[in-house]
């Protein structure tokens, strides 16, 4: 039967950087996943930022862990070949806003955020020039970046699985029983041993935790919607620009995502469950909330509408190595920053366990090779790539120019089976402004015949498949 030293639950961006350190560290992990892919959860719908940590309550982990995290992400992304903007984020406010920014400004110094300063109009407007008549003082956080969470949390998985962890995706755990110094995981059909269990499913943490007859955690759910406008929009804003922040949280923000894509979001809206419905009177307030800040928005632009959900545990992250079954550590209430803390979160449960006496050794280490990207080559380049594959002369997605030899290459080099979600999320076929209208059939397509599958089984998401009849040549439904 299968042994590994450590099982990570949730393969969300915590669980992806827990993963990725111990397996560098030439420890023998597993990732266990419930979906059908890795960032499923909400990794996969937040703002993007790597916030500097100047709004983190002062002595909170959250401000300890955002700001470790921030200064730890950089070298991560470079080493990972993935794109990170450093933008620098502003929080801005009228006349009246002093007070708030010196406040923000101080808890920031406290925390141990660098490179804050507050700007006047004129200053701001060099940054911005979109910004409203209200406008007269902003916070510059120099430290603040962007990044994709979806395409860093594949990445840190690729890097992992390239580096010796493996992964089991759609793995509903059964069972976990303590054999003397072991766990036995099972899902009915697929047993294993594990020596630690890290459990880091978020809105699932009870159901592992059950398991193990560990006591209930309470959890409540925010749900944070948004709109995102087509590409078309870029230069709108060049950055993460945050009002005042509330009770509520950050803030209605406006910002772009590395892709050039301007969004405004989230709400936060309080939610019984794990909701990701987005409703028209959070359209409204985003709406009229970012008109405050930001002049000259085109919403006809909007292409997609979407909402993630934040999983909070009170007010701070909870993170326990003391629970009633030894060597089980459960990372729960990830909320915002989670994102930006997540490095430095893995980096404290991973010394954690060194110092518990888990045993490290070093790696014959292999860098993961970023997937191609013809928009980022030169003409040369690409005729040269062209004359050796054809493949790579052949748009699929149009508003995103991604050929079919780029998406032939993520289908080969992801040792298990994507869905049409998996595509999209990997290389952004379908994330344009026709929304796959134009070329979902032809990726399904594509699909169909590299996995040797009936088009039927080619799967959106989850279970369910988006064809019900036969696709034409040229990408026409056959209604017969
Ligand atoms: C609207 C919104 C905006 C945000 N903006 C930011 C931001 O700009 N910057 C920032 O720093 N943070 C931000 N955050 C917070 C950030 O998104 C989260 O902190 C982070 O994504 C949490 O990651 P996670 O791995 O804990 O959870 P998730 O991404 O939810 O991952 C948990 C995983 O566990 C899996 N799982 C669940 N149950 C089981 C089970 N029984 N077995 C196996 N797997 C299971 C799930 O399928 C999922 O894949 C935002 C959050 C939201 C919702």
């Amino acid at each position: 039967m299968q042994e590994y030293t450590v099982a990570i639950f949730g393969a969300g961006i915590i669980g992806a950087f827990i993963f990725d350190n111990l397996t560098l560290k030439g420890v023998k992990c597993v990732l266990i996943e419930k979906t059908e892919d890795v960032s499923l959860g909400a990794t996969k719908a937040n703002s993007g930022i790597i916030h500097a940590g100047y709004d983190c309550e002062r002595d909170s982990l959250k401000a300890k862990f955002n700001v470790r995290g921030n200064a730890l992400y950089f070298d991560i992304a470079s080493r990972l070949g993935e794109r990170i903007g450093n933008t620098g984020s502003l929080v801005v406010g009228d006349k009246n806003s002093l007070p708030v920014l010196k406040e923000l400004l101080s808890r920031g110094e406290y925390n141990g955020v660098k490179n804050l300063k507050i700007l006047t109009r004129n200053e701001l407007l060099k940054l911005e020039k979109n910004l409203s008549q209200e406008i007269e003082y902003g916070l510059f956080a120099k430290d603040a970046k962007i990044i994709s969470p979806y395409h860093f949390t594949i990445a840190l998985v690729e890097e992992s699985l390239l580096n010796g962890g493996e992964i089991k995706l759609n793995y509903l755990t059964k069972k976990i029983k303590k054999e003397n110094e072991k766990y036995l995981i099972s899902d009915g059909k697929d047993e294993f041993y594990a020596k630690y269990i890290i459990n880091a499913c978020a809105e699932g943490v009870n159901e592992i935790g059950k398991l193990l007859k560990e006591d209930e955690i309470p959890l409540t759910y925010t749900k944070g919607e948004y709109i995102l406008l087509d590409k078309s929009e870029i230069g709108l804003v060049s950055r993460p620009i945050f009002p005042l922040p509330s009770e509520k949280g950050k803030g209605i923000l406006a910002s772009v995502t590395v892709n050039g894509n301007t969004f405004f979001g989230p709400t936060a809206v309080d939610v019984k469950n794990y909701d990701t419905s987005f409703s028209y009177s959070s359209l409204n307030l985003i709406k009229s909330n970012v008109t405050k800040m930001i002049d000259n928005i085109n919403f006809k632009k909007t292409i997609r509408l979407y909402a993630g959900v934040r999983v909070k545990h009170g007010k701070d992250f909870f993170i326990s190595f003391d629970n009633k079954n030894k060597n089980y550590i459960v990372i729960a209430g990830i909320s915002s920053p989670g994102l930006s803390s997540a490095p430095a979160i893995a980096e404290y449960v991973v010394n954690h366990l060194i110092d518990d006496g888990l045993q490290t050794k070093k790696i014959d280490f292999k860098k993961r090779t970023p997937y191609t990207n013809i928009l980022t080559m030169s003409q040369d380049e690409l005729s040269n790539l062209i004359s050796r594959d054809k493949n790579y002369g052949e748009i699929v997605c149009n508003c995103e120019k991604i050929t079919k030899g780029e998406i032939l290459e993520v289908l080969k080099t992801t040792p298990y089976r994507l869905t049409t979600d998996g595509i999209k999320r990997r290389l952004r076929v379908t994330m344009g402004r026709c929304q796959g209208s134009f070329c979902y059939t032809k990726l399904i397509k594509i699909m169909s015949e590299f996995y040797k599958v009936d088009e039927k089984e080619i799967m959106f998401k989850d279970h369910t498949s988006l064809v019900t009849s036969d696709i034409k040549e040229g990408g026409i439904y056959d209604t017969k």
